[in-house]
Order: C-alpha cells, then sequence, then structure tokens
C-alpha cells in the first residue's frame, strides 16, 4: 500500500521495520513510542495534499507531529504526518508579522524577529513546535502583559480533511481562523501561519529560588501577592525537586526549591520596584533576575531541552487561595513524602488572558485566573501511581479547578471527557461544527473525538 504513498510524495516514507522509522516517529516524551502504521516526513503543501488524501481513501487517521511536545496519549495507528521538515520562516519587519512554517520551533522566531527590535509572544520553552503550541492557545511567560499567543495570529494555511489547500484570516474563511485560534485538534494540517509580533526587545525577568525551609513562607507569600499584581507583570511558582546528578548545577543539586518565574515588559527601576513584595517575601537562596534580551526568555521557565519521559497532568483554576495552597504543597512540598511528581507549577493569568480578540476565538480556559502543572519523570509510576496522585488531587482541588481546561495544559490522562471540558459549550459545539466542514471523516480528529 505504501509504495503508491512513497511515489507520490517526494519525503520519505517509513514503515514498521524499516531503518529511520522509529527516529522520524519519536518526539519529546519518551514514554511514548509511537507505533503507527507508517510515517510520512512532508517537505511540502503538496506532500501534505497526497498523504491527506492517501490516509482519507485509506480511512487511516492521521497524526499530525511536529516536535512531539504535545504528545500525550499513544500512537498505536494510523498515519503519523511529521512537519519538521516544514521549516520556513520569514519576518516582514514592516508589517511586522513572521510566517511561520509547520516545523519551526519558537527560538527561531524569537531570533529572527529580535534582529528588528520585535518578538512574537510565545511559551515557555523556546523547543516548543511553534504551530502546535499556538492551535492550544498559548501561555507564555508574558501572559498578563500579552495574553494567549493565539490572539496575535493573522493568518493560516491548511490543508483540510479532503485534501484541499485553504487559506483561513479574518476574510477567508473566518469560521475556520476563529477556530484554529484555540482550537487545537481535528482541523486539517496546518502548512504555516503568520503571527503578529510585538515591540519587546528585553524584559526586566528571571526566576529566583529558595530554599527547602522557605517553601511554604514563599509560596503563602506568592499567593497573597497575586490577588493585587501589576496587570503588566506575569509571575508563576514552581516547586522542583532538583535530582542529585553531576549535570545539575551545584547550589540545585539534590535539593527540593521553589522557584518565583517574574517577566516585566518594561525598564529595570520599575520591574524592582514590582518585584520587591516578592523578593521579601523569605530569604533569597539563588537570584537570577535581571535585564533579560528578548532572546533569552526561555530563561525564565528554563524548561528541559533534552526527550523525557513524562506524565504531566494539569488543570486551569479559577482562583488560587491559602487553602490551594495547602493542597498545592501537600502534594509537591517539603511534606509531600512519596508523590510520584517531581515538579508542581501555579501560573498567574487574568488580565490580557482574559481579554478576548475582536470577533472572538476558541480558546479554552479564558477565563481561569491560574493553571497549575504537575510532572512526574519515574517511567515506573506512569501506570498507576502519577495517575492515582492526579485524581487525588482533582478531588482535592475541586473547589479552584476551573470547569474549563486547555487543551496545551490537560496533559494527562487524555480522555474524551478531559478533552471536551477544554472549551465551555457553546465554543465546543461551534468547534464541532467547524471541524465538520473542513474534516468531515475526522481524518485529523484526535481518537478521544471519535
Ligand atoms: C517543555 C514543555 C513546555 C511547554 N510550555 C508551554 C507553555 O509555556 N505554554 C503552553 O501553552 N503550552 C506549553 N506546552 C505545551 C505545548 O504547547 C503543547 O504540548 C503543544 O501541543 C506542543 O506543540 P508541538 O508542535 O511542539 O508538539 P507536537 O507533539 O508535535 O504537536 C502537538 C499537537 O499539536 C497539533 N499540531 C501540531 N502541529 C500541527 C499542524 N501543523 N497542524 C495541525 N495540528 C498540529 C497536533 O494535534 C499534535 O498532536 C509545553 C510543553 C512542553 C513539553
Amino acid at each position: 500500500m505504501t509504495w503508491t504513498l512513497a511515489d507520490r510524495v517526494r519525503g520519505p516514507v517509513y514503515e514498521p521495520g524499516d531503518d529511520g522509522f522509529a527516529a522520524a516517529a519519536a518526539g519529546f516524551n519518551l514514554s511514548f513510542a509511537p507505533r503507527p502504521d507508517l510515517v510520512v516526513t512532508a517537505t511540502s503543501v503538496d506532500d501534505v495534499v497526497e498523504a491527506v488524501r492517501f490516509a482519507r481513501s485509506a480511512a487511516m487517521r492521521v497524526s499530525v507531529q511536529s516536535t512531539g511536545h504535545g504528545a500525550e496519549a499513544p500512537i498505536e495507528s494510523g498515519m503519523l504526518l511529521s512537519t519538521r521538515h516544514l521549516d520556513h520562516l520569514r519576518v516582514d519587519p514592516d508589517t511586522r508579522t513572521a510566517t511561520i512554517g509547520a516545523g519551526v520551533r519558537w527560538k527561531p522566531v524569537v531570533d529572527a524577529a529580535a534582529a528588528y527590535g520585535l518578538a512574537p509572544v510565545t511559551g515557555s520553552s523556546p523547543a516548543v513546535g511553534a504551530v502546535g503550541y499556538l492551535l492550544g492557545g498559548g501561555i507564555g511567560p508574558l501572559a498578563r502583559s500579552h495574553g494567549f499567543s493565539s490572539d496575535y495570529a493573522t493568518g493560516f494555511t491548511v490543508v483540510t480533511g479532503e485534501g484541499e489547500v485553504v487559506e483561513a484570516d479574518a476574510d477567508t474563511n473566518p469560521d475556520l481562523f476563529w477556530a484554529l485560534r484555540g482550537g487545537k485538534f481535528g482541523l486539517g494540517v496546518v502548512i504555516e501561519m503568520r503571527v503578529r509580533l510585538v515591540e519587546v526587545t528585553s524584559v526586566y525577568g528571571g526566576s529566583f529560588f529558595v530554599d527547602t525551609s522557605d517553601i511554604e513562607r514563599m509560596l503563602r507569600g506568592w499567593i497573597d501577592w497575586t490577588a493585587g499584581a501589576d496587570e503588566r507583570v506575569t509571575t508563576s511558582v514552581q516547586v522542583v525537586g532538583f535530582p542529585p546528578l553531576p549535570e545539575v548545577p551545584e547550589p540545585m543539586r539534590g535539593k527540593l526549591l521553589l522557584g518565583v518565574r517574574f517577566a516585566f515588559p518594561g525598564d529595570t527601576t520599575e520591574g524592582e520596584r514590582l518585584i520587591a513584595p516578592l523578593r521579601a517575601a523569605s530569604p533569597v537562596y539563588l537570584d537570577m533576575i535581571g535585564e533579560l534580551p528578548a532572546t533569552e526568555l526561555g530563561r525564565i521557565h528554563n524548561d528541559p531541552t533534552d526527550p523525557i519521559p513524562a506524565y504531566v497532568h494539569g488543570n486551569m483554576l479559577d482562583r488560587v487561595d491559602q487553602g490551594l495552597g495547602t493542597a498545592f504543597l501537600d502534594v509537591v512540598g517539603p511534606g509531600a513524602g512519596d508523590s510520584p511528581f517531581f515538579a508542581g507549577e501555579l501560573r498567574h493569568l487574568g488580565a490580557a488572558t482574559g481579554r478576548d480578540v475582536p470577533g472572538g476565538s476558541a480558546v479554552g480556559g479564558r477565563g481561569a485566573g491560574f493553571a497549575c502543572g504537575f510532572v512526574s519523570a519515574a517511567p515506573e509510576s506512569f501506570a498507576s501511581e502519577a495517575p492515582a496522585a492526579a485524581a487525588r488531587w482533582d478531588r482535592t482541588a475541586a473547589p479552584w479547578i476551573a470547569d474549563v481546561n486547555n487543551p496545551n495544559v490537560v496533559s494527562q490522562p487524555i480522555t474524551a471527557e478531559r478533552v471536551a471540558a477544554c472549551w465551555p459549550d457553546d465554543i465546543r459545539e461551534r468547534l464541532g461544527q467547524v471541524r465538520r466542514r473542513y474534516d468531515p471523516d475526522g481524518i485529523t480528529a484526535g481518537w478521544w473525538q471519535r
């Protein structure tokens, strides 16, 4: 069957057993070894068109993969369509837009925009795929000052589930344009997107850490501080147990610390004034806050850059108070005992994330005040211990967990119910209509949507 497809596409096609199959299918999360029936590595729009048409005629599901950072459920059949070679990127300083191919990560976009004093509104990790991230909305280190990253999208080129190439912007197929800004799954294959860049050349920010004995004091101080936080400031906290490995820098090695991440897109004097109450909330163990060029925003969160096995569980929260703080500490704090989660994070949202674009978009979780996430990197916990701890968290934190989650935050476990809850009823219903219009056979839909 596949030789006919291999004849029609220029990029390599792999079947199980072929040299290169595992490498072409591999993603960032090593806990999943994708086992599709074939992998197509597209090198052009035409390749994507042929691959989608082929999949449709063979009644095969297409899983689109760029970097595999979003791999949260096993791929056990169908076609894995890799976009990693669709890596074209153009920055136009006159229109202040970037045209970003489906295989491009944020880092090259950041660097290319910086040459003109501009920046894309990205996520925490420069290694994440720009398109896959933005399709879910996208909550980054400038979330409160700048909003969801999808608010900056101005257009997409898409291969529909029927193998047609269409444009989606405010004037052309506006229903698809609305859906692609947050609707994430089952909307065809995005070939490229255009995003508006912002004038940010540096921020006052980075992260500082407090020692184990000060974790509770700083967490509680941060929670109180968020109630009156300046709308221009985005912060988050992360409790992390650093492994006792030689590659971990000495001051962190083998220690449980709390990191406070801070980003103020303004000058240092004002930034220092804004951060002062946080710095005063407890002794600071390690301080890495200062003026950061836009090209270094990835240092605020310092996300892992090498593939790891991970079980991640996330929710949007309506609000955070000291009761939620206690529940959070029970999972990852100094007294958490044998929790499978080595890290837990709370991100402060609101301000610009609460303001939709003119005409609206399909972002889920816009009304949330915070996002939270927990990570286990212990594969032996993935089958039962981590899911059980995640379920316990969902029960304990139920009074704070928002009814609506977000597709970039939800992570594991992926179930039909949890994915459906990534949008409020009206958006989910409208998304269903758009998906049926642009991918009537659900070729690019996740199995959880079928
Ligand atoms: C270390 C790390 C840091 C992260 N930080 C943030 C963050 O700060 N904020 C945030 O909001 N999220 C964050 N995420 C979540 C991330 O945005 C999502 O996992 C996103 O889906 C990753 O996109 P990708 O293309 O890199 O991954 P992939 O696994 O390649 O793709 C993920 C999914 O995106 C869709 N997709 C990708 N490309 C296309 C395409 N061309 N056409 C159609 N669909 C496509 C598919 O449904 C695919 O399954 C982070 C994840 C990790 C692992």
